[in-house]
C-alpha cells in the first residue's frame, strides 16, 4: 500500500523549522505537483536546487512532515519557473512513481495544500485565516474559528460468499478497473454500521461478522479508509444502485485480479483474497 514506506518511518508531528538545503520542495497548483525532470526521470526537487530560481524561497516555506531524516516543505505561493528543469505533472503520476515513499510524500503533500488553499477564509465571518502557531491548524484572524486538516473516514469492504468475493466498476469517473465496495461515514455513524448501510445501498444484501482489516490514508481524495472484510448473511441477489455502480457480481479467487502495483487497502484485500489469506 502507499503509506506502506517501511524500513523508512513517515513523521506527521506537528514542527516549527526551516528547510536545510538537501530539504524536499513540495509545490502545487490545482492538482499538478512540481517535479523535476531529468533525462526522462521525475524527482521531488530539493530546495538548492530551486533557490537559484526562486526568490526568497526559504520565508515561504512551510513544513510538513519528516521521512526519516529529511524534511519536506510546502511553498504555496510561487510559480513554477519556466525554461528550466521543473515541470508540474498530474498528481496521477503518483499511482505509478519510483521510489513508492516519494509518491507517498508528495500525495500527502497534496492533501495539505487543497486544505490550505479551500480554508483561506473563515467559513463563520469571512475573514482572512492564517495559519495556527502550535498545531497544524487555519485560525480566523477575526473570530478566532479553528480549523483542522480535512480528513474523510470512508469504510471499504471485502465481501465473501462462500468461496466468492463481491467486486464491482463505478459508473462514473476515469477508474475502470474492479473494485471492493466503499462509502463515506455518514454523521452519527460507526464504522460497522455504515458497512451495513453502504452494502445495503449499492448492492442490496445484507452483511454479518464485520471485522476490522487495515486502514489506510488516501490524500488523492482527502480520505481516510477503514478496511473491513464482512461475510455475506442470507440471499446472494445483487440489486445494483445504478447512479453509483455500472456493475457488480461474485467471483471466485482465480478470477479476482491482483492488480500492480497494489497502492490501495482495497486491492491489498482482493490480493489477500485470491491467495486464500481471507475469507477461508
Ligand atoms: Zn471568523
Amino acid at each position: 500500500m502507499i503509506q506502506e514506506i517501511a524500513p523508512r518511518r513517515f513523521d506527521p508531528s506537528y514542527r516549527r523549522q526551516r528547510p536545510k538545503k538537501e530539504d524536499y520542495l513540495l509545490h502545487y497548483e490545482y492538482n499538478k505537483v512540481m517535479l523535476k525532470k531529468e533525462n526522462g526521470i521525475f524527482s521531488l526537487p530539493r530546495f538548492a536546487q530551486v533557490e537559484k530560481e526562486v526568490p526568497r524561497l526559504e520565508e515561504k516555506a512551510e513544513y510538513l512532515f519528516s521521512i526519516d531524516e529529511r524534511a519536506y516543505f510546502g511553498v504555496w505561493d510561487m510559480t513554477c519557473p519556466d525554461f528550466t528543469d521543473f515541470v508540474m505533472e498530474g498528481l496521477q503520476i503518483f499511482q505509478n512513481f519510483e521510489p513508492m515513499y516519494q509518491a507517498f510524500a508528495g500525495i500527502t503533500g497534496s492533501q495539505i495544500y487543497r486544505w490550505r488553499q479551500s480554508r483561506k477564509y473563515c467559513g463563520c465571518c469571512g475573514s482572512p485565516m492564517a495559519p495556527g502557531e502550535t498545531e497544524r491548524s487555519m485560525v480566523c484572524t477575526a473570530c478566532g474559528h479553528t480549523e483542522y486538516p480535512k480528513i474523510s473516514p470512508a469504510i471499504i469492504v471485502a465481501i465473501i460468499n462462500g468461496d466468492k468475493l463481491l467486486m464491482s466498476r463505478y459508473a462514473h469517473g476515469v477508474y475502470r478497473r474492479y473494485a471492493l465496495i466503499a462509502g463515506y461515514v455518514e454523521v452519527g455513524e460507526t464504522f460497522e454500521e455504515c458497512v451495513r448501510r453502504e452494502v445495503m445501498e449499492e448492492v442490496g444484501l445484507k452483511v454479518k461478522n464485520i471485522r476490522y482489516y487495515k486502514s489506510q490514508p488516501w490524500a488523492f481524495s482527502d480520505t481516510v479508509m477503514i478496511g473491513f472484510t464482512a461475510q455475506l448473511d442470507g440471499d446472494d441477489t445483487i440489486q445494483l444502485q445504478e447512479d453509483e455502480l455500472s456493475e457488480a457480481g461474485w467471483y471466485t479467487r482465480d478470477q479476482v485480479i491482483a492488480y500492480e502495483p497494489c497502492l490501495s487497502v482495497g486491492h491489498e484485500m482482493m490480493a489477500a483474497f485470491k491467495a486464500g489469506k481471507i475469507g477461508s
